[in-house]
């Protein structure tokens, strides 16, 4: 189910401008690989280009590579909504359909991919999702009420579950937990924990607590200055980054000298 991410020069735009330079590395399946580094360093711009997100904002592209197990996400013939398929994405806000059960929130991504499902296997899928996502028990007695009503932390743990009822390969999560309260961020984190076991895990955080906890790899990016694209400096084992990198600029970073 998981597979390998493999990024070989990447340069991401915005019509002229040039957002993130020179991207090149690998991300190893059932591992979660941290993106941290200072406001507007192009973390978002980069995660977003794992899934072709980046390219439905007017004028934006990229040029270089994304494989996945060996394959082009960029290749000729290459359907961007099977990318999106194979490569889940949940965001900074929890983004539930508000008016939609918590059931058919679950099975929203599969109704949109026109897979016919009978309603025992409907049934079935919404629950080892809840279940995936560390939510069933608490929402198993009101699965045909309202998305709505439920808290923050357990709206993003729905999202999760609508992104991995569609079994991707990947999951990337931007910034999942900046909504979050630290009760809901620590459930987050644990389900990351459970998640690497099946799925290749890609996280934005500003928190480097979070970052320690939660990744095995992380990748530090920087900016040289305003209009300045944003650029990999350092990738290596989480601790490595955190107790000792070998660029002055990761050590400042993460010991809060800047950023
Ligand atoms: P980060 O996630 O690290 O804060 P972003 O990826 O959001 O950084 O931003 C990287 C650069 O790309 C910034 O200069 C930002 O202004 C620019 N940028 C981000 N989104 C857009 C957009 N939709 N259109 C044009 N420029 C953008």
């Amino acid at each position: 189910m998981s597979k390998r991410i493999e990024v070989n020069d990447l340069n991401v735009y915005y019509g002229d401008f040039l957002a993130v330079e020179g991207v090149t590395l690998e991300i190893e399946p059932r591992t979660v690989t941290a993106l941290i580094g200072p406001s507007g360093c192009g973390k978002s711009t980069f995660i977003r280009t794992l899934n072709r997100m980046h390219e439905v904002i007017p004028g934006a592209s990229v040029k270089g590579q994304v494989l996945l197990d060996g394959d082009d996400l960029y290749g000729p013939g290459v359907d961007p909504v099977n990318v999106r398929r194979q490569v889940g994405m949940v965001f900074q806000r929890p983004n539930p359909f508000p008016t939609m059960s918590i059931r058919e929130n679950v099975l929203a991504g599969v109704r949109l991919n026109n897979r016919r499902i009978s309603k025992a296997d409907a049934d079935d899928l919404a629950e080892r999702s809840l279940r995936g996502a560390n939510l069933w028990d608490e929402v198993k007695d009101r699965l045909d009420r309202p998305a709505s009503g439920l808290s923050g932390g357990q709206q993003q743990r729905l999202c999760i579950a609508r992104a991995i009822a569609v079994s991707p390969q990947v999951l990337l999560m931007d910034e999942p937990c900046s909504a979050l309260d630290p009760i809901s961020t620590y459930a987050i984190e644990e389900l990351i924990g459970e998640l690497k076991k099946e799925y290749t895990i890609v996280i934005v955080t500003h928190n480097m607590q979070q970052a320690s906890r939660v990744s095995e790899k992380t990748a530090f990016f920087n900016i040289a200055g305003t209009g300045k694209p944003g650029r990999l400096i350092e990738y290596d084992d989480t601790a490595t980054i955190f107790t000792t990198p070998s660029v002055q600029a990761t050590e400042d970073y993460v010991s809060g000298r800047f950023g």
